[in-house]
């Protein structure tokens, strides 16, 4: 899938976030966008979701701009995943694939059910069907979401911190069953993480940013290098053992 951001503008009322940023994802499968908070990875991610509109530039998919497409369209490309979910009320699980679904696409019931299912298979947790969806560990709901987002078929997937709240395994658990997706499924995942090290094992490609603005954008195996690290986070790491560890 072709991916481009061009010369992209975004402000909030009067604060400006990005002023003229590019950056072309076409490469990627599995990228991670990194930055220290308040960077703009979060508001990236919403306007490469259609959440948000630049005030300037064109974001193209596939060759096709936004504004060229309509909701409908771009919800079928693009399933948005973000940090939590919170339901009021007693939800079960595959009750909230399938509505969450019927909102995007004019399936039967009984597809709807199969491909919430199918979706649950895939990551493992056709177990958690009939769970209530408040009642799941951090990690459980992760991966709900996940299934969610897969379960719209959408051949980009856009998850906004997935691993923040949860412990060390599963955060590697969630990262290996994203780099299984793409490696199984025809489909862009984008990712904002924090973990430097999880970035550098799993993720194909990584976006770097600083103050609103792109510092570097390529291959992990390449870009990630002490010099660059420091640069972007203001903290002195060294590579041993191809892991980065920061300078006490
Ligand atoms: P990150 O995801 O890297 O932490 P964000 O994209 O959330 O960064 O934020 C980028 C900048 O935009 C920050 O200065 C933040 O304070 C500001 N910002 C984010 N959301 C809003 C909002 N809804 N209204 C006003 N400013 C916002």
């Amino acid at each position: 899938m072709n991916l481009q951001l061009c010369n992209v503008s975004f402000s909030y009322n009067h604060k400006k976030v990005f002023s003229d940023l590019s950056v072309d994802f076409s490469d990627g499968k599995l990228i991670a966008v990194g930055g220290n908070n308040g960077s703009g990875k979060s508001t990236l991610l919403k306007l490469v979701a259609g959440i948000l509109e630049p005030a300037c530039g064109q974001i193209f998919i596939d060759d096709r701009e936004y504004k060229q497409l309509g909701r409908r369209d771009l919800a079928q490309k693009i399933s948005y995943v973000p940090q939590f979910i919170e339901t009021a009320f007693d939800l079960q699980v595959i009750d909230f694939l399938t509505m969450t679904a019927e909102r995007r696409q004019p399936f039967s019931k009984k597809e709807l059910f199969e491909k919430a299912y199918t979706a649950l298979e895939r990551v493992g947790i056709e177990d958690f069907a009939q769970r209530n969806i408040n009642e799941l560990s951090g990690g459980e709901r992760q991966k709900v979401l996940i299934a969610n987002a897969l379960s719209q078929n959408a051949p980009l997937m856009l998850l906004d911190e997935p691993v923040s709240h949860l412990d060390w395994s599963s955060q590697i658990e969630i990262f290996k069953l994203l780099r299984e997706i793409v490696t199984n499924e025809n489909c862009k995942i984008i990712v904002i993480a924090h973990d430097i090290n999880l970035i550098a094992m799993y993720c194909s490609h990584v976006l770097l940013m600083k103050n609103g603005e792109v510092v570097t954008y390529g291959k992990t195996s390449e870009i990630l290098e002490p010099q660059v690290i420091q640069s972007v986070f203001d903290l002195k790491v060294r590579n041993v053992d191809n892991y980065f560890m920061p300078i006490a």
